[in-house]
């Protein structure tokens, strides 16, 4: 398995702290949540993890290696930042072909990850029409295309219905039982404590505790 290592991250965006420090291993095999307040730093983390955002000192390495030292295609991590409609003229499975193409994957793949996330009847839709949830699921599959070991998903239960909670619930376990990384954020602990299997728990851009969800329910 592949790990995320995140070590002394400080970011400023003007006189905004968004990062003081923030420290922490995310292992594999586990679905791991990272719960804090809006405004915490979870976003910003993982964009720097992604190399999207440079932190003004600190490190994250993904496989011990710097994410813009990744071997390509995006193979190593795949994401879910927001769930913006992309091209919402385009269906859903056209939208797909066409990331599957620039990073030279087949269009096989396409239809799997299109099953994965319970999109198959509705792929050939305009996402224009797609409701929150479904963007989600889209996003979802867009981040699985390339099979990655490592995935980050920023707040994907927004906007989903009870139904698509369940369906994530189980999914994101599938993922971890399949031996994958797997970092979930959301500023709700209630959506990910019957989910994450481990919690870090962040506020004003650094880590709070660290600890199986198990641990923390039984303590509380
Ligand atoms: P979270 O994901 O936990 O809600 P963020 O990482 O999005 O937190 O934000 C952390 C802090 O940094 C917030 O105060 C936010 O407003 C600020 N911030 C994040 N990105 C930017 C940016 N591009 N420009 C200015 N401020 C930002
Ligand atoms: P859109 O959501 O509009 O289609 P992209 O998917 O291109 O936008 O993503 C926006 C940014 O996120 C780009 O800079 C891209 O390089 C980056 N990005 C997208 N997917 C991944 C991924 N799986 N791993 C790392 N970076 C990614």
């Amino acid at each position: 398995g592949t790990s995320i290592e995140v070590d002394g991250l400080h970011k400023r965006f003007g006189g905004t702290k968004a990062l003081d420090g923030m420290t922490f291993t995310v292992s594999p095999g586990r679905v791991t949540g990272f719960v804090g307040p809006n405004g915490a730093g979870k976003s910003t983390t993982m964009r720097v993890v992604l190399g999207l955002d440079t932190p003004d000192a600190g490190t994250a390495l993904v496989g011990g290696r710097r994410y813009a030292t990744l071997p390509r295609p995006l193979g190593w991590v795949g994401a879910l930042l927001d769930a913006a409609a992309p091209q919402p003229g385009r269906s859903a499975r056209n939208h797909l072909l066409w990331l599957a193409h620039s990073q030279g994957l087949g269009r096989r793949r396409v239809d799997e990850v299109l099953d994965l996330v319970g999109l198959a009847g509705a792929a050939r839709r305009k996402t224009g029409g797609y409701s929150l949830g479904m963007r989600q699921r889209l996003g979802i599959a867009a981040a699985l295309l390339g099979d990655p070991p490592v995935l980050m998903f920023d707040e994907p239960f927004n906007g989903m219905d009870p139904q698509g909670i369940v369906w994530m619930r189980g999914f994101l376990r599938s993922l971890a039982d399949d031996d994958r990384t797997v970092l979930v954020s959301s500023h709700l602990m209630s959506e990910l404590q019957d989910t994450a299997d481990h919690l870090l728990i962040v506020g004003r851009g650094r880590l709070i505790a660290d600890t199986s969800t198990a641990a923390l329910l039984a303590a509380a």
